[in-house]
């Protein structure tokens, strides 16, 4: 038997549990490993306090992020030993994931981990700091630069917002942070930000044409702040948007579009093909450096899993959970 989380619903009771289940239970989907280092992302976040329909097969395992050494191996792909890195393609939503010790996986949802960088240092990156590169990466393709003028990021202290800021800066950008906690002003300062703002100044329905304010934006909270950033480019300016903490909704204007020539870039990194997600990984692995991700992210063990997600929900974790699976 193997140490795992486990989500199931019966009788419309959605539970989610610290479990013992059997390896046979696991179905088996070509490769397995000993799963060293996951994640806690705010979609494991919703899967294990049931707060949005993200599982959609029962009983699941959740999380989306691993690091496993094989164990077996029926693709010759990979070999036995190889540690493999693996982000979205529906595990943790579809196929059991790796918020447990060991896992079955497609070959076609692997990555060599990139040599330079640890089992935990990767998951300290997880999905939150892979979606940053995309999105920065995005950035790039549309011609942005590091003098191209003042970025902003929104949800400034979450896993995507935190990255994006600590990347940013990295590559030489001036950042402004827009956070609803701005008692974090002096973690978003140290991780690159130049200027701080409240999260209020954004989030509410604003004029479809605002004063012309940032070169490019990288967004993972949708809804007004969306709309409202968009409002805010400078001509010609980018704005990519990965997520929907404050909602799903768009309620925006074309006006920046048609006027200003403005360009929206939607980020998935799901399904992202194998050249976007080594490309993006190798990246990660020249910016990052090992002193800043322990900064980022704070390590917990299975054990604490349930607890955890409960205090990402309520906005009250800063930056990465990273989780050690072996322990
Ligand atoms: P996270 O760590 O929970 O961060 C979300 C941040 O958003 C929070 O820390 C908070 O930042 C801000 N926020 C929360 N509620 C808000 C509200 N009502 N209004 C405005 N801001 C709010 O989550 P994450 O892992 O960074 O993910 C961020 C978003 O991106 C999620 O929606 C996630 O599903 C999405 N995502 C998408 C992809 C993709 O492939 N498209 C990949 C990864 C993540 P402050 O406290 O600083 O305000």
């Amino acid at each position: 038997k193997v140490k795992s989380i486990l989500i199931d619903k019966a009788n419309e009771q959605y539970t989610a549990k610290l479990s013992l289940i059997d390896k046979t239970s696991i179905p088996k989907m070509g490769i397995e490993v000993d799963v060293l280092y996951s994640t806690l992302n705010y979609k494991d976040g919703l899967a294990i306090t049931g707060l949005s329909p993200v599982v959609r097969a029962f009983p699941m395992v959740p999380g989306i992020d691993l690091v496993g050494r094989i164990t077996k191996t029926t693709s010759a792909e990979f070999n036995q030993g190889q540690l493999v890195l693996l982000n979205g393609f529906g595990v943790g939503e579809k196929y059991f994931g790796g918020l447990c010790q060991t896992a079955s996986l497609k070959s076609d949802w692997l990555i060599p981990l990139p040599t330079n960088l640890s089992p935990k240092q990767a998951m300290q990156i997880g999905t939150a700091g892979y979606t940053a590169m995309l999105s920065i990466i995005a950035l790039e393709k549309q011609g942005i630069n590091k003098d191209s003028g003042e970025i902003i990021v929104t949800g400034a202290n979450g896993g995507v917002g935190s990255f994006a800021i600590y990347l940013l800066n990295k590559l030489g950008y001036s950042i402004t942070a827009a956070t609803g906690r701005v008692d974090q002003t002096d973690y978003l300062k140290a991780l690159g930000a130049a200027h701080v703002i409240a999260r209020e100044e954004l989030s509410k329905p604003a004029k479809p044409l605002q004063k012309e304010r940032f070169a490019a934006a990288i967004d993972a909270v949708g809804s007004h702040t969306l709309a409202n950033v968009c409002a805010s480019l400078n001509y010609g300016g980018v704005v990519t948007a990965c997520g929907l903490a404050q909602g799903m909704d768009f309620p925006g204007s074309v006006a920046p579009f048609i006027l200003r020539g403005i360009s929206l870039i939607g980020i998935d990194s799901v399904m992202r093909p194998k050249a976007d997600r080594i490309e993006a990984w190798q990246r990660l692995a020249n910016l990052v450096d090992a002193e800043q991700l322990d900064k980022i992210s704070t390590e917990i063990t299975l054990d604490q899993v349930i607890e955890s997600a409960r205090q990402l929900m309520a906005g009250k974790i800063r930056g990465r959970v990273v989780v050690n699976c072996q322990s």
